[in-house]
């Protein structure tokens, strides 16, 4: 600083003293920061977490810390600045945690060889435990803080310490009050700082399918750094990286490799690393060649400002085995894959962000998605590529899907509602085809057009299997690549072998079911959504009436629901089941039973809304459990992996007389959103206890989420 070194003695306090001296202060930017050894995926949370949110393992497998990421470093003034760069206390940082929450993963050109991601929203969490490693101690009313010497024990410097920066008297009055209340004075404290980036990650296997050890992953990341800088034209402090464990497809202990951008927010350089990969890699075996020939690294090949730490984990021997000539030919378009002839070109992006790329630059006025696949995996209301498609509807463009007869025959009738409900939100046209459209010149089928008079842009998957319009669609979760070939020509018209099929196909009745449509019947409160439910089905089912206000008990309630993931959605289910309590048909007995499915990672990393999905699958079950129990005493949470629960969301209510009530909802709890006015923020950081609060005193107002589409529920009584 100025070429004078100060000895900062403290880290500036961000938050407001209150008043009155003994109050504890609320404080923001103290949190846990957790990394679980079991799965390798790390985060930060406000409250310390009790299982790892991605595995589930307990915790026993979780590293957890105190933590606290100081507004800046405060400099003591009774200290006087030296001039001794000799003499200021190295406070070493450890390894980063990276994170790259949902990111979708790409096999490597030859997938053989592993896999790859990049997102531009990682987070990166830098931290320091001080310089014995037992963290700080942390004075909260002024700030002084010091490393702390032994576990337990406050330093010498904290004990009856003055104010840091002596408050509004003058120096060397004023004894810090922060000296008197227990609260006040933490210990092992870790100083951390979380910033959003660019990064990139790859999970290599060697030539035996085996995944990397540390060494070589360690070293080939480094290599790797000094090759995408070489190749960027950029200096090698741009970029960080690191190598850490984690688990690959096959839930195997691996090593990842990580480039990061280490501007905060991302510079755009190591984004760039997955459409350069054959260049990347080959750059990077000539990077591990040392001009002196060295036997593991030295000055003259890796050993960098920022390498000293990790010499035991470089190896450039070790890097260059693996990439041997081999290795190196399996990074071009293997000859299967050519689709499109001489015009293949693998693509290195999963396809959402790969459409984004093209109609960025090119003109698109037709966006052609073939639909197949295995029906089992069809849930078009959670598809990927939602909220690109609304975007293109919004912007004009033409949207058309083509799906098999023989794939629309074996859907459900739930997921022929959902895919109607969803072709008349977005407005595309929907045909129906003979067979499976493959590329001309290979029998891979063709999953993606888009185009306009000299544009077509044209993409093909390896496998029949990525047509199926999931929540995966496009990424390479399955082993799935993807091929594309871009033409400057028209894209050609629609085929006169496909069939436009009338929605009113899609809708099918169950049979013995009464059915009903429902338009705006249940917007409004949040608060009295059940009471609407009820009231209308009561109303259309006079034999339901009877039941509700007769005088049979309620033997068991059961509900099916795969979605149920976020806030809004138990907000909804709750004020619909609880609601049969003022019916006086529940008694001390009555069970409840709500299955739903596991968490998958969310595409928010960081959820702030209502409608956002948990990523805590622990947070989740707690809170429901924790307030569903308040009216049902015998209450049951069961989550299953999403394929293992049926497609429709279903109601089954047993009366203690044999009567069944069946209800199948469409899209269940997930028809409904808020208004768009409505302030939406919700708490997902905070303690089971706050989220449940905050649930029960929520009053929102919902209206459907696709006025243009009816909502259709079916309704069945049995004895
Ligand atoms: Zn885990
Ligand atoms: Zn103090
Ligand atoms: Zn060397």
């Amino acid at each position: 600083m100025d070429g004078r070194v100060y000895r900062s003695s403290g880290v500036t306090l961000n938050w407001q003293i209150p008043a009155e001296a003994n109050a504890q202060p609320e404080i923001q930017n103290l949190r846990w920061v957790w990394r679980c050894n079991s799965c390798g995926s790390n985060g930060i949370k406000i409250v310390m977490p009790t299982n790892c949110p991605h595995c589930g393992n307990n915790t026993s497998n979780l590293t957890t810390r105190r933590y606290l990421q100081p507004a800046g470093f405060a400099v003591d003034i009774r200290y006087k600045p030296h001039n001794d760069i000799s003499m200021p206390q190295y406070i070493s940082v450890l390894d980063p945690l990276i994170s790259l929450g949902s990111s979708d993963w790409i096999p490597m050109p030859n997938a053989y060889y592993g896999r790859f991601r990049y997102t531009r929203q990682g987070h990166i969490f830098h931290h320091s435990n001080g310089l014995y490693g037992n963290g700080f101690a942390l004075c909260l009313r002024c700030g002084l803080a010091d490393s702390m010497i032994i576990n337990t024990e406050i330093p010498t410097m904290l004990k009856h310490h003055k104010r840091l920066r002596g408050g509004r008297l003058n120096d060397g009055e004023m004894f810090c009050p922060g000296n008197d209340a227990d609260w006040s004075i933490l210990k092992n404290i870790s100083l951390g700082v979380s910033t959003q980036t660019e990064i990139f990650e790859l999970q290599l296997r060697d030539d035996h399918g085996q995944p990397l050890d540390k060494v070589t992953a360690y070293t080939l990341a480094i290599a790797l750094r000094r090759a995408l800088c070489q190749l960027l034209g950029i200096e090698e402090n741009e970029i960080g990286t690191h190598a850490a464990s984690s688990r690959n497809e096959q839930e195997q202990v691996a090593y990842s490799i990580y480039l990061y951008d280490n501007a905060s927010g991302g510079a755009g350089y190591v984004s760039q690393a997955a459409l350069l990969l054959p260049e990347l890699f080959r750059k990077t075996a000539s990077v591990l060649d040392c001009s002196r020939d060295c036997d593991s690294a030295c000055q003259g090949c890796l050993l960098t400002y920022d390498t000293q730490h990790h010499l035991d984990d470089l190896n450039r021997h070790a890097a260059k085995l693996l990439l041997s000539g081999a290795y190196l030919n399996a990074l071009d378009i293997p000859q299967h894959l050519k689709a499109f002839g001489s015009e293949s070109h693998l693509e290195l992006e999963p396809l959402v962000l790969a459409m984004n790329r093209e109609w960025q630059r090119h003109e698109v006025v037709i966006v052609r998605i073939y639909l197949g696949g295995d029906s089992t995996y069809w849930e078009p209301l959670a598809w990927k590529l939602n909220d690109q498609l609304s975007r293109l509807n919004a912007e004009d463009k033409k949207l058309q899907f083509i799906v098999p007869e023989s794939t629309l025959k074996t859907l459900s009738n739930s997921q022929k509602s959902e895919l109607a409900s969803l072709v008349t939100f977005i407005n595309a046209e929907l045909y129906s085809s003979e067979s499976v459209s493959v590329a001309n010149e290979s029998n891979l089928p063709l999953i993606v057009e888009i185009g306009s008079n000299d544009f077509r842009g044209s993409w093909a998957a390896s496998d029949e299997k990525a047509l199926a319009p999931s929540s995966q669609w496009g990424s390479g979760e399955m082993g799935t690549q993807y091929v594309f070939c871009r033409k400057k020509e028209l894209i050609p018209v629609q085929s006169k072998n496909w069939k436009k099929v009338k929605l009113s196909e899609l809708n099918g009745v169950p049979s013995g079911f009464i059915q009903l449509v429902i338009g705006n019947e249940f917007d409004g409160a949040s608060i009295s959504f059940g009471e609407r439910v009820w009231s209308l089905i009561n109303k259309k089912v006079p034999e339901m009436d009877l039941l509700l206000n007769g005088s049979t008990k309620i033997k068991k309630i059961h509900y099916s629901d795969r979605y149920l993931c976020s806030p809004l959605t138990i907000l909804l289910l709750h004020n619909l089941l609880s609601e049969l309590v003022n019916f006086s048909v529940l008694e001390e007995n009555t069970s409840l039973l709500i299955q739903t499915a596991k968490l998958g990672y969310s595409n928010i990393n960081s959820p702030l809304k209502i409608y956002h999905d948990w990523i805590d699958g622990n947070d989740r079950k707690m809170i429901v459990t924790t307030w569903f129990e308040e009216f049902f005493k015998k209450f049951s949470w069961e989550e299953k992996s999403k394929f293992d629960l049926p497609h429709e969301r279903k109601l089954e209510i047993t009366w203690e007389n044999g009567k069944l009530l069946t209800v199948i909802l469409d899209q269940g709890v997930g028809s409904w959103k808020l208004s768009p006015a409505i302030k939406s923020q919700f708490p997902f950081q905070s303690s089971v206890e706050e989220q449940v609060k905050k649930l029960k005193i929520l009053n929102a107002l919902i209206e459907s989420c696709n006025p243009l589409h009816s909502v259709n529920w079916y309704v069945l009584i049995k004895n």
